[in-house]
């Protein structure tokens, strides 16, 4: 037997699940084939890094990462109706203080100039990822298969078919439109050969969280550190703690993995100085390998690639899930716009309007972020020089300023309807949906 769906999405993490959460009430029948098991048991909570209770999950995704999200991210939270559930946790950026350790250059984002309430937020991932999870678990058009693979997929004919290995055995499905949100190893891209843009950057991110005592930064102040061995983030968090973003040379990273907390916490003193005082009280420490990746193509037949499946940066510049973000808001209305004209939603129209409307910010972004870690990177007096600079020029230019924070903010160019905070049924939509089916939509 067939399992039918206008949309398999293969990767339930913060993009696939995101994009699920999104279409959840356009009446679209969704599958989504995710590796990892579900929540242990969905009635059972367990303690988040924070302390709140937030259910236990096997996701790669939905780990300790903490998450810098722009403004255009939170709005489209909004969009999607999830962000009462994610606020708690969230903690406002109002100013991010950027500086280059050991030299004069500095300049300051912040929100008042920009005249925004705050830049964005700073999330944990587990926090967005129970938010999904419970939108999902009261979604009936939703299917969770998982944990579950792709064994086999066919993208020609009318309909794309996959077959997907689950513990009860193999399932066969048929779907208009495959998204890959399989993340930045993607097995479907790789399956497909799609062709890819892979730079090792040689560095790690340590990640952990840490509170300062004594701290006079004012609230809600992200500082971005550029230091010889690579960019230092501290992320204002609730209750006055801090994400740890360090980058490390893949040579550092064992000595520093290996530190007992007194010792790394002296090291990570050394080189963020004192601007919020003694740090203490250190998470665990989680290292990721650095790479850039950049799919050559973003659509086949029936098939689109999203979030890291198509991109994966540098975290330098807290770009990556906002990039993905806006894939999703993008595909949704795509979606929406071709189910409210009848017109395929795997059809060649959709996909090359997808492929359009986000290679230039994927292209755009990628090249910023991979711009500041190589200019921050070199070692030499005169690049030094430069980046000092650039850093006063930047302060002192208020127009540039402005549009390197709108771009921070995922505020430039055409925003989707979820990018402007607003649900992803369109007025006509809904009036056309509740006049087929002789009630409200
Ligand atoms: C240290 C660090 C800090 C970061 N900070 C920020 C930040 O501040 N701001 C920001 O915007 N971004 C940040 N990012 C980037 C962000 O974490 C990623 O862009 C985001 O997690 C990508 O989500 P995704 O769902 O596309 O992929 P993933 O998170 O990799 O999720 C992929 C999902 O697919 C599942 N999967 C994998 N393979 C298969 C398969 N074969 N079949 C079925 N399912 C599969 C996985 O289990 C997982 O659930 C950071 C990244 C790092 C490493």
């Amino acid at each position: 037997m067939t399992h039918s769906y206008d949309l398999a999405i293969v990767g339930g993490g913060l993009v696939g699940g995101s994009l699920a959460c999104a279409l959840r009430d356009t009446g679209l029948r969704i599958a989504i084939i995710e590796k990892a098991p579900g929540p242990a048991n969905p009635g059972q909570s367990s303690p988040g890094q924070s302390g709140h209770q937030q259910p236990k999950s096997g996701q790669s995704s939905y780990d300790e990462r903490v998450i810098a999200l722009s403004l255009g991210s939170r709005r489209i939270f909004s969009g999607m109706g999830l962000w009462p559930a994610i606020a708690p946790e969230a903690e406002a950026i109002r100013q991010v203080h950027i500086s280059d350790r050991g030299h004069a250059g500095l300049a300051h984002l912040s929100a008042t100039d920009e005249g925004v309430d705050s830049l964005g937020e700073v999330v944990p991932a587990r926090a967005m990822g129970a938010a999904i999870e419970q939108a999902l678990a009261d979604s009936p058009n939703v299917d969770w298969l998982r944990p579950g693979q792709v064994v086999s997929l066919s993208l020609s004919g009318e309909q794309a078919r996959l077959e997907v290995m689950l513990p009860d055995g193999h399932r066969s499905l048929a779907a208009n439109l495959v998204v890959a949100a399989d993340g930045g190893d993607s097995r479907l891209r790789q399956r497909l050969g799609i062709p890819l843009k892979d730079l090792d950057y040689g560095q790690h991110a340590i990640i952990s969280t840490v509170t300062p005592e004594g701290t006079d930064a004012a609230p809600g102040t992200a500082f971005e550190r550029f230091t010889s061995s690579g960019p230092l983030a501290m992320l204002p968090m609730t209750r006055g703690r801090y994400s740890v973003v360090l980058t490390a040379l893949d040579r550092e990273v064992p000595a520093i993995m290996g530190l007992d907390d007194q010792a790394f916490l002296a090291r990570l003193q050394q080189r963020f100085g004192q601007r919020l005082g003694p740090l203490t009280q250190p998470a665990r420490r989680v290292a990721y390998p650095l790479r850039l990746r950049l799919a050559g193509q973003l659509t086949r037949a029936r098939f689109a690639l999203l979030g890291n499946a198509a991109h994966s940066l540098h975290p330098v510049a807290g770009q990556g899930f906002n990039l993905g973000l806006r894939d999703v808001a993008e595909l949704t209305d795509l979606l929406v716009e071709a189910q409210s004209t009848a017109a395929d939603l795997g059809g060649p129209t959709l996909l090359n309007a997808y492929q359009r409307r986000r290679r230039a910010d994927h292209l755009a972004t990628a090249g910023l972020t991979d711009g500041l870690v190589r200019l921050f990177g070199l070692p030499c007096p005169g690049a030094q020089l430069g980046r000092n600079l650039g850093l006063v020029g930047l302060d002192l230019l208020p127009p540039l300023r402005h549009r390197l924070a709108r771009r921070f903010m995922g505020l430039e160019g055409r925003l989707p309807r979820l990018a402007r905070g607003l649900p992803p049924i369109s007025p006509a939509f809904a009036r056309w949906a509740e006049q087929s089916s002789g009630g409200p939509a």
